[in-house]
């Protein structure tokens, strides 16, 4: 059987590994950190930095393909992974994603919407964008922000000297504050022929920065439903995507606005593992390895709960419910904040 390469180990790349396995794949999992959660059920694991040219050709020529769970590899690790072996996702979708002013010109150059936004690099840039956009805004790293992270509210224009030293000198965007109802996401594969499947919208509910729950079917209606599937469609084709990427959606009474998309399994997918016969992680795995997609028709509905931190400690408890999956990332150490697993509850 063939060998995928992953790069990143955790959660997600764990999920993948079991996936590929389970279709008679090998992975190879590349992490920089010491005991990444998908080592565990990885065929084989190189701990190396991004930045050991000789770690990297090692890893590559032991792969047939490299994908990622994690978008913030190096440019220079890529370059050299890249004359190697494919890579999928390609680095396009890679560079669109990993930048959320990058990302925004390119949604709307698709003439998707999204939040008005602005680049801000000094209290100038700050003045002028919000003159430009207002307040109540969000001050966001335009780079390597998850989970919240890298995030700076406007109530007022007063807030702008705090937000700009929250950023701590790091290249930013303001965005206007949507005003949304609720969110949703959709997860959508494409395969290497073009063939688009998307994964039911799934409802999702955030707290503390950090997706809470997951649920499907979400609350919207059959149009909503539909402009999210075709839109997520557009942004995927656009790129020539080959993998399952995230889309996340904030829904408004003037239509659906794009919030960001991960070029990547995705958290709100989580639910896919109990809700469908071919779950985010096997429509990755059978995108990048060259085959057809499955069929992701929901089941069954499912509410998804990250158990994150202490949360581990109703796992008991859990464990006796009904109609219950859990998943558990077999992390070592339990930390505030730290995603340590998910559970699916399904209404058969
Ligand atoms: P993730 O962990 O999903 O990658 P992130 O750190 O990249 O999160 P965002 O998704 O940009 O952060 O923002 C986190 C949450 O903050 C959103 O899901 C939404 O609830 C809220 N939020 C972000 N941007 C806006 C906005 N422009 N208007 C209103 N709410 C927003
Ligand atoms: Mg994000
Ligand atoms: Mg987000």
């Amino acid at each position: 059987g063939a060998t995928i390469g992953i790069l990143g180990g955790g959660q997600l790349g764990r999920m993948l590994s079991v996936a590929a396995s389970r279709l008679g794949f090998k992975t190879h999992i590349y992490e920089p950190g010491a005991n990444p959660p998908a080592a565990d059920v990885a065929h084989a694991v190189t701990t190396a930095p991004y930045e050991d040219e000789a770690a990297l050709r090692a890893f590559a020529e032991t792969v047939d393909v490299i994908t990622y769970e994690f978008e913030n590899i190096p440019t220079s690790a890529l370059d050299i992974l890249e004359s190697l072996r494919p890579i999928r996702p390609n680095r396009r979708a890679l560079a669109v994603s990993q930048d959320r002013l990058t990302e925004k010109a390119f949604l709307t150059d698709l003439g998707l919407k999204t939040a008005a936004f602005a680049a801000v690099d000094d209290a100038v840039d700050l003045a002028e964008a919000i003159a430009e956009i207002g307040t109540p805004a969000i001050l966001k790293t335009r780079r390597f922000g998850y989970d919240g992270k890298g995030q700076s509210r406007l109530k007022s224009p007063e807030d702008a000297g705090k937000a700009l030293a929250d950023m701590a000198g790091a290249p930013s965007i303001l965005e206007g504050f949507v005003n949304f109802t609720h969110e949703v996401s959709v997860i959508g594969t494409r395969s290497i022929d073009g063939q688009v499947a998307c994964f039911d919208p799934g409802e999702n509910v955030h707290r503390d920065g950090i997706l809470h729950t997951t649920t499907v079917p979400a609350n919207l209606t059959a149009s909503q439903k539909m402009d999210a599937v075709l839109l997520t469609a557009k942004i995927l084709n656009a790129l020539k995507y080959v993998g399952t990427m995230g889309v996340e959606l904030f829904v408004t009474p003037q239509g659906l606005i794009v919030n960001e998309i991960a070029p990547r399994v995705h958290n709100s997918g989580h639910w896919t593992q109990n809700g469908c016969a071919i779950d985010q992680f096997e429509q990755h795995i059978r995108a990048v390895a060259g085959w057809p997609l499955g069929d992701g028709k929901r089941h069954s509905d499912v509410v998804m709960e990250n158990l994150i931190g202490a949360d581990m400690d109703r796992v008991p408890d859990i464990a006796k419910e009904p109609n219950a999956a859990l998943h558990l990332y077999g992390k070592a150490e339990t930390k505030p904040g730290r995603k340590m697993g998910h559970v699916n509850r399904i209404t058969p």
